[in-house]
């Protein structure tokens, strides 16, 4: 039971989420704000009130209603004049409205399972060149299998969350070896697969093979709140069995893909999380938020992860005009990418003794450390890291067996898949004497 946070249609990066995995995006900053109320919202309170009388059949909230009082049931819970109601504006609206995405030009599962997993945590405008990159150099489920896992996480280098990259790489080879290189359209195989959740699997099974499959995402979570006036936590069970049960009871027989595309358009574009548009909403007349004046403070938010704040340090070791680098192993942060030497001080004020002596204890060098070169920040999860940035000489030693060490030249640095910080280092290294 999870929600998979996605983009909610700001143009740039949104600093992942991204820290934690749990957690769902809210704005372009990463940052969980409200909607804040504004005398614009005057107006719009005088329209709810005269509003209230507009719900067909008297109710105040068709939806909600027949979704909270139904739980449980066979039979779907909406009256088929409601349903058709709420799903005619939404789609005409996303006929006319509906941004073209590479990945909407297509039902083919491998490259809508690729974008779907690049949207997790990553805004749009982020993902579109690396998707491109991405299915020019693996245009099918075969050619991804057979590459090694550097170059996947090569054309993954600044999109973050290296596990979805590493899952994708998993999950092509499983594909290729049990199911002959033939994406499952069964929600239950897809779910099977490496890094596919039920979010993915729904998005996969509606949007490639047209199934009548919910989905639930930041964005739609979001949506699914407003409408139906939720002001539960919709991230615990009850919340949940709300959101899903209300996703699962809303698609139509008739191209439920397009219809879920549609859900997903709307929060990312309209129901946004502050200032929601929802004079330009084509389902205003069904949204209990809307009646209420409700969309600042639904959805609930999640809890904010306590930031940490971290110093480390990144040693570039220097021999014979090649600086040593390691790829990191399984269970570290970042793991199959490369790195300098790199480890957490213990404070923020350098002690340069112990640092040379703690790469002599990783590494079974002895080194000549030199002053501090650069000082980077970066956002991990929830840890805000300093990194100080130093080079130094190996003066003596032998590489410790049980890692993986390559001595690289600084024209060969673009090989190698490196975290952000490693990239901006090996960059500075590139363009600096030393
Ligand atoms: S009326 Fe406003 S709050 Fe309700 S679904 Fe539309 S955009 Fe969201």
């Amino acid at each position: 039971m999870c929600v998979v946070p996605r983009e909610t249609g700001n143009s740039s990066l949104r600093s992942p989420d991204r820290p934690d995995h749990t957690k769902f995006q809210r704005d372009n900053s990463g940052t969980h704000k409200r909607a804040t109320r504004n005398p614009a919202n005057a107006g719009r309170q005088r329209r709810a009130s005269a509003f209230q009388g507009f719900f067909p059949g008297g109710f105040d909230y068709p939806l909600r209603h027949d979704v909270l009082t139904n739980l449980g049931r066979k039979e779907s819970p909406l009256d088929a004049s409601h349903e058709t109601a709420f799903r005619k504006p939404l789609i005409r609206w996303y006929e006319q409205h509906a941004r073209d995405l590479p990945w909407r030009r297509t039902h083919d599962p491998y490259q809508i399972w690729i974008s779907e997993i690049m949207l997790q945590q990553t805004t749009v405008t982020a993902v579109i060149p690396y998707f491109e990159r991405f299915l020019a150099r693996f245009p099918t489920v075969h050619d991804l299998a057979a590459a090694d896992e550097a170059e996947v996480l090569k054309l993954w280098e600044g999109l973050g969350y290296y596990s979805r990259a590493r899952n994708i790489h998993k999950a092509a080879r499983v594909v290729v070896d049990r199911h002959d290189g033939v994406f499952p359209a069964e929600l239950a195989k897809l779910q099977d697969l490496p890094g596919i959740g039920r979010y993915t699997a729904g998005a996969i099974a509606s949007f490639a093979f047209d199934q009548r499959a919910p989905i639930v995402e930041a964005n739609t979570l979001r949506l699914y709140c407003r409408l139906l006036g939720y002001d539960g936590d919709p991230r615990s069970t009850a919340g949940q069995q709300v959101l899903w049960t209300f996703a699962e009871r809303v698609l139509p027989k008739s191209r439920p893909g397009r219809f879920n595309q549609a859900l997903m358009e709307l929060g990312a574009t309209i129901c946004t999380p502050r200032e929601p548009a929802c004079e330009q909403c084509p389902v205003s007349g069904f949204c209990g938020a809307f009646r209420d004046q409700t969309q600042a403070s639904i959805p609930q938010l999640a809890k904010r992860a306590q930031i940490t704040a971290i110093t480390e340090a990144s040693i570039a070791v220097r021999r014979n005009k090649a600086y040593l680098l390691r790829r990191r192993s399984h269970g570290e942060r970042w793991a199959g990418l490369w790195d300098f030497v790199r480890f957490e001080l213990p404070s923020s004020v350098e002690d340069l003794p112990a640092i040379a002596a703690e790469v002599q204890q990783q590494t079974g060098l002895r080194i000549d450390l030199g002053p501090q070169l650069a000082e980077l920040k970066h956002g991990v999860t929830r840890y805000r890291i300093t990194l100080k940035c130093f080079a130094a000489e190996s003066v003596s030693g032998q590489l410790r067996p049980g890692e993986e060490w390559q001595w690289v030249k600084v024209a060969d640095f673009h090989e190698f898949p490196l975290s952000v910080t490693g990239r901006k280092f090996a960059k500075l290294l590139a363009e600096s004497l030393f």
